[in-house]
């Protein structure tokens, strides 16, 4: 039951090289698929989301939060008759491009980059894996996917400016995403900002207090639970009252989205494309509430001192492997060596270092380094 204004598998702009259809799985859920086999989303389960294996076992990485975003995605787009498929696939690839150890990790590479004149963005690399690094088809490079699933991963979070970015002219950065790509950002949203004050919770790191205290949305629901639990324990009150908040944020972004979908009159892709703004959004209440919990992320458990020592390990390890490479190219791996020919020096150690999980880039870093010192 698809609605109007989703996108369609037969609609598709289709696959740079053409392929002959598969007898029982459509496009999207081909891409779909070649994004779960592809070795960059294995490397998901070995790179930092917030806390580090020295924390838990139990706490999310990057691949348990992508599959998170793909659960909640999925909800959303069925209740809204989007494309189930492209959704699930835009949420399963939205953080395939990311370097090792979380966000210091993407920072100290940029920061890095910066120094040759270069930047780098997740988003583009993670356009160059999928279109480039992925080697498993022997009639082309990378993994061929729909122009769809290819501009979901350009535009879904950021709107890139044509001038600055020519080479991504194909991707009609003059009109919006589609709505499954345009979910995306939001679904990435729930999925952390519930998750972060889970683990950080069980971390120590955010008291229940504090949490109740700088959290409205979540002290209303934990009132609610007190209310109808009190005999329960406080961490399963917690749990109740986190999952209720997440499924306000869940059902009021439904909710909203469809309310300015109506509102603006929107019947097709087309309208949804060459609409001005983006349709899928929270309430203004809402909002407010996920900019709150958002807020209190960043005050007390993105840069609390617990986390700062593996955050100085990423930016010390990650800059100076950098510059050792950078002066020492011949101890670069020969297929790096060979593409160090055809391309910038600085961009393929970049490439290197950004498909990295945590323990290949301490290992790295032991191997040439001496290590940890
Ligand atoms: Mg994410």
């Amino acid at each position: 039951m698809l609605a109007g204004y989703a996108v369609h598998v037969e609609s598709s702009r289709g696959r740079r090289f053409p392929e002959p259809p598969h007898p029982y799985r459509n496009d999207f859920q081909r891409d779909r698929d070649r994004v779960i086999h592809s070795r960059a989303f294995r490397r998901l389960e070995a790179k930092t989301q917030v806390f580090t294996r020295r924390y838990s076992d139990h706490f999310r990485n990057r691949l348990t939060h992508t599959i998170e975003v793909a659960q909640i995605s999925r909800t959303i787009a069925a209740e809204l008759g989007l494309n189930v498929d492209l959704v699930e696939t835009l949420a399963l690839v939205h953080d395939i491009g990311h370097p090792p150890f979380g966000h210091a990790g993407e920072k100290a590479l940029d920061t890095a980059m910066r120094t040759q004149g270069l930047f780098f963005d997740h988003n583009l690399h993670a356009l160059r894996i999928v279109e480039d690094f992925e080697l498993r088809y022997a009639a082309f490079r990378g993994l061929n996917l729909t122009f769809e699933v290819r501009e979901g991963i350009i535009k879904h979070s950021h709107d890139y400016n044509a001038g600055d970015y020519p080479q991504l002219a194909e991707y009609l950065l003059d009109q919006r995403p589609p709505l499954e790509a345009q979910l995306i950002d939001l679904t990435d949203e729930i999925a952390y900002n519930t998750a972060d004050l889970d683990d950080g919770y069980e971390a120590h790191l955010l008291s229940l207090d504090e949490i109740r205290a700088g959290v409205p949305v979540f002290e209303r629901h934990y009132q609610e639970v007190a209310r109808i639990y009190p005999d329960a324990i406080d961490k399963l009150k917690f749990n109740e009252a986190l999952k209720r908040m997440l499924n306000r944020l869940v059902s009021d972004l439904i909710a909203n989205t469809q309310a300015r979908v109506v509102q603006a009159g929107i019947g097709t892709l087309e309208q949804v494309r060459n609409h001005p703004a983006r349709l899928a959004a929270f309430s203004a209440e809402v909002e407010a509430e996920r900019q709150q919990a958002k807020q209190f992320l960043h005050e007390n458990l993105y840069f609390s001192p617990t986390l700062e020592p593996e955050k100085d390990d990423a930016e010390r390890i990650v800059s100076e492997l950098f510059n050792f490479w950078m002066e020492c190219p011949a101890a670069l791996p020969p297929s790096y060596r060979e593409k160090a020919q055809e391309e910038s020096l600085p961009r393929v150690i970049c490439d290197y270092i950004a498909g990295m999980t945590d323990h290949f880039i301490y290992e790295q870093y032991e191997k040439h380094l001496g290590g940890i010192r």
